[in-house]
């Protein structure tokens, strides 16, 4: 009988890391052996981080968000309730919010649609959204994804199946190189193009 050099454990551990995006099985077995070969302490803090993480934080059913003790950003009464701002991501809404420059409301998409990456709008929270801005008439609607391909496309197409419920639809714009994304613009370019938004 042939013998089996990685232990189930370590076949397991491969398996379930590769399970993450951008992570094929070679990544996985790599990062297994790192772990393996490094003090067990290292282990067990990524493994407890990642448990207590995913244990505390929730998203939030209205605008999917992280909430923290159950409070989320869309609760508080002292925002902009008639301005929405749509992200891809929760890091682009934290550099949104570190410049200052927005104090409406937040709808997270949870990734961008992608024709090469095969990413459908079922895939992301649009019809949540497009319930969301029927129900809230909106004033503005200001698009926040990057500036690629991608983030363009998901803005043209979201506008469309949103304009009959709003007459005020902008994009962030995009003073910023091509390929830049929102969570790595410094906060002065982020605010400038916040405030040179133009209409869609
Ligand atoms: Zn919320």
């Amino acid at each position: 009988m042939k013998h089996k050099i990685l232990g189930k454990e370590i076949e397991r551990l491969i398996n379930a890391l590769s399970k993450l995006p951008s992570i094929g099985n070679k990544t996985a077995s790599r990062l297994s052996l790192f772990l393996m070969k490094n003090s067990p302490e290292l282990t067990m803090e990524i493994a407890r981080s990642m448990v207590e993480a995913r244990k505390n934080v929730k998203i939030c059913q209205i605008c999917n968000n992280f909430i923290f003790n159950e409070v989320c950003l869309c609760m508080d009464s002292t925002r902009d309730k008639k301005t929405l701002c749509i992200v891809e991501n929760v890091f682009d809404l934290i550099s949104i919010e570190n410049s200052n420059e927005f104090n409406g409301q937040y709808h997270v998409l949870q990734g961008l649609l992608s024709v090469s990456q095969g990413v459908g709008p079922e895939d992301l929270k649009i019809d949540s959204l497009i319930n969301r801005i029927k129900k809230n008439m909106f004033e503005e609607i200001i698009f926040a994804t990057d500036p690629t391909s991608d983030g363009e496309f998901t803005a043209q197409y979201i506008k469309e199946r949103a304009s009959e419920y709003c007459k005020k639809i902008s994009r962030i714009a995009i003073g910023m190189p091509i390929g830049s994304e929102v969570d790595y613009i410094d906060q002065n370019t982020l605010t400038k193009a916040f405030l040179d938004r133009r209409k869609m």
